[in-house]
């Protein structure tokens, strides 16, 4: 398979942060890769990389080439923070964006993509934060990159535009195009992504699927039972060898499959424990994130966080506005 993307031993300081420490990462052509971590782990630094927008040490080619010699019309990038002309309408933006590349999408296609055909002739400046990213999705894909990076693409988007740009997301996927994105959304990248990379402190501390990352790090399923029988309920359930633990008003049971649902609550009714409900989930991607960077997701999936838009230079690739610190 050609990897469209191969980074090997990428580091980036600044001053005496390390941003981005001694990362090898690899995404194949028409690969969804997902980047998770904490705030500050280097995710944002990372895609700068990969884009040729921050010199780092080590090595990355992009379709074989150095990121900053790539040809820009295979390439899309949304960065993180990101503000196009507040006083052009959607349409102009797409428009505009458009001229800068040989070849563009059609405006109306685009602004249909990412929903914005009602408010096309809206100013950037009126659209709600939403719209706006939505918009600015739509200009990291209006030269039809077969390569799209993007930096927390549906942050501050509400959930029906969260699902619909998923679905677009998907379409590109479907047709081949490579998306790298980041996100805090697990369940935007465990829909998402073939494969999830962690970062943590800069590094690289687990890749694989979502199916592997949760087998290696997710831990069991678990039956939770609302009762105020815990104590009983425990000794029942550990009497017949289920994993119980006691709570103040429920007990969990650790590693029961789904068959063993209906075993367990047999063992209630023969002990004579009454129970108000039964509930029973599998490990998901939260569960990897939290066994491994010991941080539970705030606000379920995060998110709510607001989308820092500081004014940017606009460029064809929609490069960063953020100053360099020390190199
Ligand atoms: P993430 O995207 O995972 O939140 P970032 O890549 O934005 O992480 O940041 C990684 C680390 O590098 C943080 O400690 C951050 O403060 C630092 N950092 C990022 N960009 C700069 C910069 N331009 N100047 C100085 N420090 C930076």
């Amino acid at each position: 398979m050609n990897e469209a993307v191969v980074a090997a031993g990428v580091s980036k300081r600044y001053g005496e942060t390390v941003a981005v420490d001694d990362v090898d990462l690899s995404v194949a052509d028409s690969e969804v890769f997902g980047l998770i971590g904490p705030n500050g782990a280097g995710k944002t630094t990372l895609v700068r990389a990969l884009t040729g927008t921050t010199p780092v040490d080590g090595e990355i080619t992009v379709h074989g080439e150095a990121p900053t010699a790539v040809d820009a019309d295979r390439v899309g990038l949304l960065p993180q923070s990101f503000s196009p002309p507040a006083r052009l309408t959607a349409r102009e933006l797409i428009d505009y964006y458009g001229g800068l590349y040989a070849t563009a999408r059609d405006t109306d296609d685009v602004l249909s993509a990412v929903g914005m055909a009602a408010a096309a002739d809206s100013w950037y400046e009126t659209l709600s934060g939403g719209q706006q990213r939505r918009v600015c999705v739509g200009i990291a894909l209006v030269n039809d990159p077969d390569l799209l990076f993007l930096d927390e693409p549906t942050t501050g988007i509400d959930p029906a535009g969260r699902q619909s740009l998923w679905s677009l997301l998907e379409e590109l996927a479907d047709g081949g195009t490579t998306i790298v994105l980041t996100s805090h959304s697990m369940t935007e990248i465990q829909r998402l992504a073939d494969r999830v990379g962690l970062l943590q402190d800069g590094r690289l501390v687990a890749v694989g699927t979502p199916a592997e990352l949760i087998d290696s790090h997710g831990g069991e399923s678990q039956l939770v039972i609302d009762t105020d029988q815990a104590a009983a309920a425990v000794d029942a359930l550990t009497d017949a060898d289920f994993a119980a633990t006691p709570g103040s008003t429920e007990v969990v049971v650790d590693g029961v499959s789904p068959v063993e649902i209906g075993d367990a609550a047999a063992v209630l009714s023969t002990a004579g424990i009454e129970y108000g409900s039964l509930a029973w989930s599998e490990p998901s991607l939260d569960d990897v994130y939290l066994q491994l960077t010991g941080e539970a997701f705030a606000a379920g999936d995060a998110d709510s966080t607001a989308v820092a838009t500081p004014p940017d230079t606009p460029s064809p690739t929609g490069t960063e506005s953020r100053q360099e610190g020390a190199q």
